[in-house]
């Protein structure tokens, strides 16, 4: 049996993962799950997975899961503490699904004890890639990535050389507000930016799907994975979701990944890599579909792509003052505190006030210069807010 565990067990890819697992219990034995609120969903699912813990991230709710748990011998456990230890106990394969930068941690303590990490958690790769892949490296841990876009760039690469790939091209579906003209996004208010026309996500990565600030993330997660250059990276927009990626080989071959919008798609592929092995998604008939659409993004509608090459070409820890100042102007979009515009402006002007300091000039790269530049990031990011609403 495989010993696995799933940190952000009751979040979208979480659920989906459980989904896999619970099809075939008998060829896994889980050790962690973690949640956050959703006291309920995650002790159900400890307790259905007979998993060895479960952890929430609210310490305040400890008491909360236990009662959940009570005569099920699931251990509980709460925060982030607890979450780094949970992470510590030895897995095959780990799951990495907590959305945000509260994701690194234990995807880091994973890799440590040697697991193969399954990384949905872009944000880690955002902040901390060179941690992270040299983190892999030097554990002899693999990571397989989980996002769609990468999981298919990483499929396209089986079995080929680095040096043969010129480009590599994402595909965005454009989100909520793909024909929407500038006025009315600068209006839009997160109940409407919170729907996506093809895929059924967290509420954060939609709203970051609308603004494309998913896509910007992507294209760092892209550069981090790949080790490639960032100029060799391409967005085109593509209504459809079905081609997730394509990469282009020096002989002018394109290779695409064509598959439905079903993050079981590239959850199955990373839980059975080397393999592959038959998932419940759905069979696309492109006979029926008959057509597929590209266009190139519009990057005055969508500056958070802009953006993106930018932190890019300053590097060091440039990702981790995006990923926080993101963050926070999410938080400040969906709280209703500055307009869907204005969370690329937040971010613009964190990355353009930190670039002059000291932190971000710091080439060093550890969990500690990560977690100040985040919180600096923040602090300048909050400011950046109330200074937007004076
Ligand atoms: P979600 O909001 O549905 O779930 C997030 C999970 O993280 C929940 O279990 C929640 O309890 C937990 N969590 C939230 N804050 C936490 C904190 N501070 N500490 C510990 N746990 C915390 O999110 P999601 O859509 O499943 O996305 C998870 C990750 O996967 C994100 O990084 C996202 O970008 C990435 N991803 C998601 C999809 C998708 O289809 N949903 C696709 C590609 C990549
Ligand atoms: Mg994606």
């Amino acid at each position: 049996m495989r010993k696995v565990s799933i940190f952000g067990a009751t979040g979208s890819i979480g659920q989906n993962t459980i989904d896999l697992i619970a099809r075939d219990m008998a060829s896994y034995a889980v050790v962690a799950l973690s949640g956050g609120q959703n006291i309920q969903q995650l002790a159900k699912d400890a307790i259905r997975l007979r998993a060895d813990v479960a952890v929430t991230a609210d310490e305040a709710r400890l008491e909360e899961l236990r009662a959940a748990l009570a005569g099920s011998g699931v251990e509980a456990a709460a925060g982030a503490e607890a979450i780094a230890e949970a992470a510590a106990r030895p897995a095959d394969w780990v799951m990495s699904a907590i959305v945000g930068a509260a994701g690194l941690r234990p995807g880091l303590v994973a890799l440590e004890q040697g697991a193969t990490l399954a990384l949905a958690n872009k944000e880690s790769l955002v902040t901390a890639g060179a941690l992270i892949m040299g983190t892999a490296e030097r554990c002899g841990g693999q990571i397989l990535p989980v996002d769609s876009e990468h999981s298919a760039v990483f499929q396209g690469l089986v079995g080929e050389d680095m040096s043969a790939v010129e480009r590599i091209i994402i595909t965005a579906s454009g989100g909520a507000f793909r024909d929407w003209s500038l006025d009315d996004m600068a209006k839009a208010t997160p109940e409407q930016a919170s729907s996506h026309p093809n895929w059924n996500m967290g509420q954060r990565i939609t709203i970051d799907s609308a603004s494309m600030f998913n896509k910007a993330l992507e294209v760092i997660e892209t550069k981090e994975f790949f080790r490639c250059p960032h100029e060799m990276i391409e967005v085109l927009v593509h209504p459809e979701s079905m081609v997730h990626a394509l990469v282009g080989f020096n002989d002018g071959a394109l290779m695409a990944h064509v598959g439905p919008p079903d993050m079981r798609h590239a959850i199955g592929y990373a839980l059975h890599y080397p393999e592959r092995q038959k998932l419940p998604v759905e069979r696309l008939d492109l006979s029926k579909i008959g057509s597929l659409h590209f266009r190139d993004p519009d990057l005055e509608r969508y500056p958070a792509l802009r953006l993106a090459h930018e932190v890019l070409a300053m590097g060091g820890l440039a990702g981790a003052t995006f990923n926080a100042a993101k963050e926070i102007a999410l938080d400040g979009f969906i709280d209703h505190r500055i307009g869907f515009l204005q969370m690329a402006e937040v971010v613009e002007e964190v990355l353009e006030r930190l670039s002059a300091s000291q932190c971000l000039k710091n080439a060093e790269m550890t969990l500690d210069t990560v977690t100040e530049t985040d919180h600096l990031a923040r602090k300048t990011a909050l400011e950046v807010i109330a200074e937007l609403n004076r």
